[in-house]
């Protein structure tokens, strides 16, 4: 099992552009609630990828989650989790609406209900899901793997759903389980080895959503803005030797603030960076500052004084650790 993920860099990257951008800005409170809709987001994918994973699958199974598949030129969908089995292939997307739903048809949406009275009215989930499945399943064909694709709609928030018109493909995650259970009752199409190519087909097609360096997307201009080491409190740290800082309000020190201020730096500010400028935001020597970034995942480019590194994107996953 394995899982691609693009996302949680996102909602990380997020989380440090609001640790750094001022109460009085303009632009903080939309990004903040826009933060606070992808975490729940984020969290239920997890609740469902955790049960997707206890949901005793097959073991030529394979759980890929965060997929992007361009399906047509300027056409792509994104996929919360793709359950490939050798029978069937299945698409569960997640959706965190609370409080009183109504589906509606004609055209095909969802109401959110307050005293009788609709008080969002939203695109249906279950319309939008049957696009993906149909449009997955002719991706799937156009590459010569004839298998069904079936899948749901999941609620992770446990909502109130007056009536789910028939046959419409929407559960609650504790229906989850036993939904898997159904769909694995199917004859197998696929061998393992089949499933695995399979998955490596999605594998390489898969073309993550990248919006960094953030602060490009939001127009904001990084010279107003400190760039130095930060505790996880937000509080600017002071440097107190060569190797230490600490931060005041927390009464901590540190010796390694490096990976977390890089990892600000390219997801906000650009995708390199050059000896000098991590000098400046270190306050560091010259030898400190090639030591560390030699150290680190990313490409050098650029000769003696105009030495810069350059992160890759597409691997951030390598300074997990
Ligand atoms: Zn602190």
């Amino acid at each position: 099992m394995e899982e691609i993920t693009t996302t949680s860099w996102i909602v990380y990257g997020h989380e440090r552009l609001l640790e750094m951008l001022p109460d009085w800005n303009p632009k903080r409170n939309e990004l903040k609630l826009q933060q606070k809709n992808r975490r729940a987001g984020l969290a239920g994918e997890e609740r469902v990828l955790e049960v997707v994973r206890s949901s005793g699958l097959p073991n030529d199974s394979m759980v890929l989650s965060d997929i992007r598949l361009q399906i047509i030129p300027g056409v792509t969908i994104q996929i919360d989790t793709l359950v490939l089995t050798p029978a069937i292939a299945l698409i569960f997307e997640t959706k965190q609406i609370a409080g009183r739903l109504r589906f509606v048809r004609n055209p095909a949406q969802l109401e959110k209900v307050e005293d009788n009275k609709i008080i969002q009215s939203m695109d249906c989930p279950a319309a939008q899901f049957e696009d993906q499945r149909a449009s997955l399943e002719t991706w799937l064909l156009m590459r010569g793997f004839s298998i069904p694709v079936g899948g749901s709609v999941v609620f992770t928030t446990n909502p109130i759903i007056e009536t789910i018109p028939q046959g419409l493909p929407v559960i609650k995650l504790r229906e989850l389980r036993r939904f898997i259970a159904q769909s694995l009752q199917f004859d197998p199409v696929m061998s393992r080895r089949e499933v695995e190519m399979l998955a490596n087909t999605i594998r390489s097609s898969h073309s993550p959503y990248i919006p960094f360096p953030l602060f490009g997307k939001y127009g904001f201009d990084p010279e107003k803005f400190d760039w130095g080491p930060r505790c996880d409190c937000g509080y600017l740290l002071d440097k107190t030797s060569e190797m230490t800082w600490s931060c005041r309000p927390c009464e901590l020190n540190m010796i390694d603030p490096y990976v977390k201020t890089l990892l600000t730096w390219f997801l906000l500010r650009s995708k390199t960076i050059t000896v000098k400028q991590f000098c400046m935001i270190f306050q560091c020597s010259r030898r400190t500052g090639v030591r560390v970034l030699n150290r680190l995942p990313l490409m050098r480019d650029g000769k003696a004084r105009s030495t810069y590194y350059e992160i890759d994107y597409h691997q951030l996953d390598l300074f997990e650790s």
